[in-house]
């Protein structure tokens, strides 16, 4: 029985006022809630904070990117082994936000998740396709590549230590999250793809489904099989809302 995973995406928003505020809340709220894991997934200059903050409770923290690099000259880049020493769990990986806006392609996101978990940091990788790719029924084709790269490079073993994020990039931050049936679809298509290479692998993986997703269609999502929990943006800055869905996906 896989544990199920509920990771926040604070995306770009924050303060440290805030921060408090929310992380507070959580702490207190979590304390209670059973048979789920909880991360949240913070800019960079606020994993000091969430450190402090998160460090006694059962809320892991993480970054929402990092460098292909251990170190160098690379200025303004962030690296895994860093992300590591401020005590991160997770960092995100090929977020369609990146993929789109900074111009990340499956190669470069496929060197992330390497660098990732050479520093001991477990990746969640991203896939999903456009409104565009689903119109043209080639959903199955695009998250099979993005997920090809991956195991191109490090091997299908090395999904034993990451998560993997179905997030279809139409369903972010748009409000129409994908139907659950909409969503176990492509879970199944993925695990069962996994399958065919190491069914051990396959079975024990974590596949997160995120788009949209808030308290009132947590749980009709978290309920089917191959859904593990959820990668939330919007809601997670919400702590009412995240309580909710974390308490969702342990129900
Ligand atoms: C995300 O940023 O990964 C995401 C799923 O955003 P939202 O929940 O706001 O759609």
């Amino acid at each position: 029985m896989r544990q199920k995973l509920v990771a926040g995406n604070w995306k770009m928003h924050g303060s440290l006022v805030q921060n408090k505020v929310l992380l507070d809340a959580l702490v207190t709220g979590l304390k209670t809630v059973r048979n789920v894991s909880c991360a949240v997934c913070v800019p960079y200059p606020y994993l000091f904070q969430a450190r402090i903050i998160l460090h006694e409770s059962n809320i892991a923290w993480g970054a929402q990117n990092l460098s292909p690099f251990d170190y160098g000259a690379y200025t303004g880049e962030v690296s895994g082994p860093m992300l590591k020493d401020f005590g991160c769990r997770y960092v995100i990986v090929g977020h369609s936000e990146r993929r789109t806006l900074q111009g990340e392609d499956s190669r470069l996101v496929a060197q992330k998740f390497k660098a990732a978990q050479a520093a001991g940091l477990i990746p969640i990788l991203c896939i999903g396709e456009t409104l565009a790719e689903r119109e043209a029924g080639a959903t199955e084709k695009v998250v099979a590549g993005q997920l090809e790269a991956v195991l191109e490079l490090s091997g299908i073993a090395a999904l034993t230590s990451a998560v993997v994020a179905y997030e279809p990039v139409w369903a972010i931050g748009t409000g129409n999250n994908a139907t659950p049936e909409q969503a176990q679809t492509v879970h199944a298509f993925i695990r069962q793809g996994l399958t065919a290479r190491n069914p051990e692998v396959a079975r024990q993986l974590q596949i997160l489904y995120g788009g949209s997703v808030k308290a009132g269609n947590a749980a009709q999502l978290f309920v089917m099989p191959d859904i593990d929990g959820g990668l939330i943006g919007g809601a997670s800055l919400n702590a009412d809302e995240f309580l909710a869905i974390c308490a969702a996906a342990g129900s």
